[in-house]
């Protein structure tokens, strides 16, 4: 009787079943959790397991701390000369380029937060390894000018690995250049914010990442000049625990706060309302008092 039988359906094979795309796993470089991607996406690529922030792009940093559709680039049409003929760097830049965009290792621009409008740039690792050569330093000193020009204040976010030693001394000269437009910023009292993420070494460690009215740190951020293994052979003696991370600057007083990424675009709004002497959050409305 056909209506006793059980119909068989094709039966899949569990481990056809079972695959999914290799791309859409991640895992925690700190503590080997996996997740969906997407999961790792929606927490700004902070672990949900150990709180290890993963890196994050330049592209990402815009878009977290502007409102959308406020962002305009700057200064994008910036090239480097190759001034000492280094062996294969316009060879590197051009490829560095397509890999992470013409932007050089910054992102310059304008950009509104809270509806506030201010200067923002952004440093891109992908980008030779976020280094400072002629191009990122007349960025940052174009964009400090011109927010002492405007008065909006100025947020950079930090990310280098040092200067770039395909330009010798004009790398180096950057860091002068840099210190000199900040500081005509500091004389206008134009607020300037400064954000180190992982790593801020080198460089821009030695001028505008430590020169901040307020400097913020990502947790576990790296940040410092020379690398551990160069200070350790030049001293000759072991170096503290969590040396030269963002939680040790800030026990040590060389940084004002370390921020959680979660928490940055709130933090970086409400500094600059206070630093412009702007009102802040609307406040509840006076109770009346009653005698
Ligand atoms: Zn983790």
């Amino acid at each position: 009787m056909a209506w006793f039988k059980k119909e068989r359906k094709p039966r899949i094979s569990q481990r056809t079943k079972l695959e999914i795309p290799k791309d859409a796993w991640e895992r925690c470089e700190n503590c080997g959790h996996v997740d969906i991607r997407e999961r790792f996406e929606k927490a700004l690529n902070v672990c949900s397991e150990c709180g290890h922030h993963r890196r994050f792009s330049a592209e990402e940093y815009i878009e977290l701390l502007t409102d959308a559709g406020t962002w305009r680039e700057f200064y994008a049409n910036l090239r480097s000369k190759d001034p000492l003929g280094f062996e294969s760097y316009s060879d590197r830049v051009a490829a560095a380029e397509k890999k992470a965009g013409s932007s050089d290792a910054i992102y310059t621009g304008f950009g509104r937060l809270d509806g506030l409008p201010y200067h923002l740039g952004v440093m891109n690792f992908s980008f030779m390894g976020g280094s400072m050569g002629s191009v990122v330093g007349e960025k940052v000193a174009r964009l400090a000018r011109r927010s002492a020009d405007k008065r909006l204040p100025l947020v950079l976010v930090c990310t280098s690995g040092g200067a770039r030693m395909q330009e010798g001394v004009l790398s180096l000269m950057q860091m002068a250049k840099t210190s000199a437009v900040i500081g005509e910023l500091r004389q206008g009292a134009i607020p300037y914010i400064s954000i180190l993420t992982n790593p801020t070494t080198g460089g821009v460690s030695a001028s505008f990442a430590m020169q901040g009215d307020a400097i913020l740190a990502e947790p576990g951020a790296v940040i410092g000049f020379a690398g551990q293994r160069v200070i350790k052979q030049t001293i000759g003696q072991d170096l503290p625990e969590g040396f030269q991370t963002a939680e040790f600057l800030l026990e040590h007083g060389q940084i004002d706060e370390v921020v959680p990424r979660g928490t940055l675009r709130e933090t970086t709004a409400r500094l600059i309302r206070h630093m412009l002497g702007a009102a802040s959050a609307p406040m509840p409305a006076p109770v009346a008092a009653t005698s």
